[in-house]
Parts: C-alpha cells; structure tokens; sequence
C-alpha cells in the first residue's frame, strides 16, 4: 500500500485528550483535558428542548442569522467596536476549526508562523496542516514574559503570522495592554496577521483585564480574533466557535470553513444564542464560580506543598514535579493516574523547548471532584517516594 499523506506523517495524537482515555482507563479524577463537569446554563437547555421541535437541516454555512447578530452585538460590547453581523463574522465548529480555518485562510505553504512557546497543543498540527512553519518565541517561566528581541526576530525572518493564545492556555498568563501594544507594533511594522485564541475572554481573575488586541489601533484589519462558547457557557461538546474579522478576510474564511465543514450544529446555534443575550450578571457570576474553584484547588496544593503556577485567568494550573525526579513527565503523568488516581497532561506536550518538569492540572469541575482529587493528591509523596 502507498504510504499516506506526508502531512500527517509528523504529528501524533493529541496528548490531551489521549489523557483523559489514560485516565478513564486507571479510573482517575480526570483533570487533563479542560472542561467542566458541571450543566451548562437552564436556559440554553431549555432552548435545546424547544430546538428539537424545529428544522433540522442546514443553517446559513458562516452561521444562523439570530446567532450571528446575537454574537455580534455581544462581542461589540465586549471588544469595544462595531461588529458586522452579515460581514465580519463566521460561525465555526469550536474554536479549534476556527484556529485551522485561521490559518488555512492566511498561509501558503512555507510561510512561516510565530507562535509562542508554551502553546495549546493544537497550533502545531494547525500549522502541520495549512503547511506552515511555526517559529517559536519563548514565554519564560515563572512570569511567562517574552524578550521583545526574539519576537521581532520572528518577524524578521518574515513570519507572516502570529498565533495569540490570550488568555493564554496552559500558563494562565493574561497578556498586558503593554505587550499587546508592542505586539501590535510589530504587526503592523512587519506588515504580519494576528491569529487569536481568546476562548477564556471571561475567565480572567482580577485585577488582571483582558484586552482585545483586535480593538488597539491599527489592528482591526490585520487580526483575526478566534474564539468559542464552550468555556463561557460550559458546552464544550457543542463544538461552537467563531472567527471575527474584516469583510475581506471573511470572505475568504468563509469559503475555507465552508469546504471543511458546511457549517455548525443548527439547533445548537439556536441553544446557545441564548446564552449570547445574557446580561452583565451571567459573566460576573460564571467568574465568581471560577474565583472560587481556583481558591480551592491553590489552597489544597498549597497545603499538600507542591510548587505551582499561580494562574491569572483560565483554569490551568502548572505543577513543577522536579521533586520527583522523572526524566519523562509522560512517564509521570501516566503513573500519577494509575497510582494516585489523578489525570494531568504532561508539560512537554506545550513546550518547544525541553521542559520536564511541568505537569498540567485542571480545575474547571465541581468542589466535590476537585476535593476529591485534591485527597487523592495528598498521598502523592508516599506513591512516588524516592
Ligand atoms: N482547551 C482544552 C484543553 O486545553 C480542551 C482541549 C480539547 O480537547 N479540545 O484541555
């Protein structure tokens, strides 16, 4: 048999989510790939009930009109300039066909992509996939800062684009208005896009702010901002995304994310534009729920005494395991689920550099399972006694 495409030949699986079959497999509080366990909202499932009773077919390809408008009206607000519902907007299966819909609208093959390193490991396969070159700039641990030297250097050797995880998974990091600015600076000086992966825009915990970098001058036209209401709304199964950008660049995306995938989950757009009507109060209270679970789960590894990242938004936490002495933090990440009971994703599926150390821990669940991982955790020292 011929082999099968050279394009695939290079990446594996995702690590994530091979995580969590590991975790099932061991029976583990499963706190690797990020989603909640809690319901979404009442009033986007009784909007889903309702749903089932009308069309099942199609909906417009870049997106159900009310939905769009929904999300546009929300998202002006939001990120401080006017949205055009009919020209500015394709509705996306995630924000993961948002990301590759991103990147397949903007790159050639061969053009390079800055990305900074760690990253959410789906941009390497993106990248992969539309035939870019990823060039790595570092966000150096504890803080997660990069030296504007080597992004300018990533610009130089002309890359294209620059893939923005902001909020960013899996540091927590919330980029400041004064990065973003040098950024934008740079963008606009070497002529390159913004890709951005702003899924966790309403889990940032004060006194952090997000920015939009899309709203600073100059920027609106050359970003393309990415983002999902799977995390705002706890329906990450609904697979609901969307890109925002100039009609332009629209117009190609939309041919893009037509050929992928026709389109989104008509009775889910339908669901969920609920959700994108909630006032002020919704995303005060979804933030209050995040404040808390993060102040458990610290607490509890504080208590316990293992070494962490303290996160400015998201829900991801770092845990440096040097104590431990693993070479192989896959290796580590495989025994903390069979023998403590705990599911994590190894650092090194993140970085591009050789990090070991950093394993990956979520805490987007109910106080009983993050209590109960935390029990778990508490003995970790007796299992991997050195
Ligand atoms: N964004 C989540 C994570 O980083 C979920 C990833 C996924 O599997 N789509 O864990």
């Amino acid at each position: 048999m011929k082999a099968l495409s050279k394009r695939t030949a290079n990446f594996t699986d995702s690590v994530i989510r091979r995580m969590t079959r590991i975790s099932q497999k061991y029976g583990a509080v499963n706190l690797s790939q990020g989603f909640p366990d809690f319901s979404p909202p009442r009033e986007l499932l009784d909007r889903l009930a309702e749903a089932s009773s009308l069309p099942h077919q199609y909906s417009i390809t870049w997106g159900a009109q009310n939905f769009r408008e929904a999300l546009a009206e929300k998202q002006s607000r939001y990120m401080g300039f006017a949205i055009d519902p009919n020209l500015e907007i394709v509705v996306t299966c995630g924000s993961t066909e948002a990301m590759m819909c991103a990147m397949l609208t903007v790159c050639n093959p061969g053009d390079k992509v800055a990305v900074f390193s760690p990253f959410y490991e789906n941009y390497g396969a993106d990248a992969i996939l539309s035939g870019a070159e990823p060039v790595y700039v570092p966000l150096r641990p504890p803080v997660f800062d990069f030296d504007p030297g080597e992004l300018e250097s990533a610009f130089r050797q002309g890359a294209k684009a620059l893939i923005l995880c902001n909020p960013s998974n899996p540091t927590g990091k919330v980029f400041k208005r004064e990065e973003l600015e040098l950024i934008a600076r740079l963008a606009i000086q070497y002529d390159a896009y913004v890709i951005t992966d702003e899924v966790y825009e309403h889990i940032v915990y004060a006194p952090y702010v997000h920015t939009y970098i899309a709203a600073l001058p100059g920027m609106r036209e050359r970003t393309i901002s990415c983002s999902s209401l799977s995390k705002t709304y706890s329906i990450t199964g609904w697979r609901l995304g969307y890109i925002i950008a100039s009609p332009e660049i629209i117009d190609t995306a939309r041919k893009v994310h037509d050929f992928l995938t026709v389109g989104a989950a008509a009775p889910l757009q339908e669901a969920a534009s609920v959700g994108l009507k909630f006032p002020q109060g919704y995303y005060d209270a979804l933030l209050e729920t995040y404040t808390a679970k993060r102040d458990l789960f610290l607490d509890g590894l504080r208590r316990i005494g293992l070494p962490f990242t303290e996160p400015q938004a998201a829900y991801y936490v770092l845990l440096d395991i040097s104590e431990f002495g693993y070479e192989s933090d896959l290796d580590f990440c495989e025994d903390l689920a069979e023998k403590v009971g705990v599911g994590a994703v190894p650092g090194s599926s993140f970085f591009r550099e050789p990090v070991n150390h950093l394993i990956r821990l979520h805490f987007a669940k109910a106080e009983t399972t993050l209590t109960e991982a935390l029990n778990r955790l508490q003995g970790i020292r007796n299992v991997f006694a050195r």
